[in-house]
């Protein structure tokens, strides 16, 4: 399949995150043809840096938002055994799922309290929840410091590896024929003059390289910076922090879309695995196991916009709090030191669903949830593109 000026595709799919490739990958099955365009290299913005938690009763926030958030989050939570199942299967990559559960812990007096406020929230909303007495969470994670005072464990939430994810995907929608662009710049969104109807993209290519099921593209390689356009049925947003920058849409049309930083380290224990078995929260910060000696220690929260440099106190910041309650992780290396964009809405909830303009989807602002929220998004994506009604419209966020 070919996807530039003189042909026309069902989809096409812009952003290449585990979002643009959950979406690509399921619309494909669904029978759509597909073009996935990625300005860089597949799963290198956000998705790259993710921690990779699955944890919407740890994360629940109070208020209308955070409830809807959590609803999001429990219904993805539970397709994400059978998602990763059939995308291994697919792929023959396997996606890292860890079910070891989740422990939040309280270090001080003041965080104990506030961890009991919280536990008897999640039991107001039916949440699984167990309060363990700091004996009781040592019990279960020897690594704990002695302080910790209370726990809460979230047994439902677990974690996997987004990169490994991302790897998966490309291999799978590479199989179904998603015809992959990478180093692909989607300028702005092309409109039919008389009926405001989206019908394609105006992009250029960065570099040499499209990628089409495995091969390279002949006759749609084009010089650095210049244009052509792509035509489509459908046309899905999926570009993370980047949605609200792109170009061609009237001003009504769009959905305000910023970029709230985090720094975030890589570890791994040269003695292997075992420090830690369960995800560990704790105020400001966590520590997630990979299974195979790795540990993701992350991660800050800077509404700072798209600044690219990590910081002396934003490490400064995550060690401390690490090793205050896992003062083992003093022994391991540090192999990589990370700064991604979550893509975040005014109310911080997702976009997920038809816009403004006929031919157009949305699928973003997942915040610090995209991880998590990837299997629902791409279900309700392809139901919506299908002609269903899906349940979740898109906030006109102003
Ligand atoms: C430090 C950190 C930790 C996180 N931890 C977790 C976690 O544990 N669990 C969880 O669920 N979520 C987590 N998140 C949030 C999660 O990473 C994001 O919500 C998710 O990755 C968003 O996916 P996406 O595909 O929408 O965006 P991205 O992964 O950012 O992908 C967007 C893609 O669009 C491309 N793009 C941008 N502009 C254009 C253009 N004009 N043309 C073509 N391509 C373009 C970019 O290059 C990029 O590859 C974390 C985020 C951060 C920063």
């Amino acid at each position: 399949m070919s996807a530039n000026s003189a042909s026309k595709v069902d989809l096409a799919v812009l952003g290449g995150g585990i979002v643009g490739l959950s979406v690509a990958w399921r619309a494909s099955l669904s029978g759509m043809s597909v073009v996935l365009l990625e300005r860089d290299e597949l799963g290198g913005g956000a998705t790259h840096v993710a921690a990779g938690m699955l944890a919407p009763v740890a994360e629940v926030e109070f208020g209308e938002v955070g409830r809807r958030v959590l609803e999001l989050g429990v219904r993805s939570v539970g397709m994400w055994p059978d998602f990763a199942q059939e995308l291994e299967l697919a792929s023959g990559i396997d996606v890292g799922l860890c079910r070891t559960g989740t422990l939040v812990v309280a270090r001080d007096d003041d965080e104990a309290r506030e961890l009991e406020r919280q536990l008897a929230f999640r039991d107001s909303l039916g949440l699984r929840a167990l309060r363990l007495r700091a004996s009781e969470a040592r019990e279960r994670e020897p690594a704990l410091a002695s302080t910790v005072r209370l726990a809460l464990e979230a047994p439902d939430d677990h974690s996997v590896d987004p990169r490994r994810v991302v790897a998966a995907l490309r291999r799978a929608c590479e199989l179904e024929g998603v015809l992959i662009r990478e180093h692909t710049h989607v300028h702005a969104l092309e409109l039919e003059a008389d009926t405001k109807r989206v019908v394609g993209v105006r992009v250029s290519q960065q570099r040499a390289g499209a990628v089409e099921a495995g091969g390279v593209l002949d006759g749609d390689v084009l010089e650095d910076g210049a244009c052509e356009s792509i035509y489509a049925g459908d046309v899905v947003v999926a570009v993370g922090a980047w949605s609200g920058g792109l170009g061609g849409l009237p001003e009504g049309a769009r959905v305000p879309v910023r970029p709230v930083k985090g720094q975030i380290m890589r570890l791994r224990d040269p003695a292997g695995p075992g420090l830690l078995q369960r995800v560990l929260r704790f105020e400001g910060g966590y520590l997630v196991p990979r299974g195979d000696g790795g540990y993701v220690l992350g991660a800050t929260m800077e509404e700072r916009g798209f600044e690219p440099c990590a910081t002396a106190g934003g490490v400064y910041e995550l060690l401390r709090d690490g090793h205050e309650l896992v003062p083992g992780i003093s022994e391991l290396r540090i192999e990589e030191l990370g700064v991604g964009y979550r893509p975040g809405t005014p109310d911080n909830a997702p976009v997920i669903g038809p816009g403004a303009l006929k031919g157009l989807t949305w699928a973003t602002g997942h915040h610090r949830n995209g991880i998590l929220l990837a299997p629902l998004t791409a279900e309700l994506v392809t139901r919506s593109l299908l002609g269903d009604e899906i349940e979740h419209e898109p906030i006109s966020s102003s």
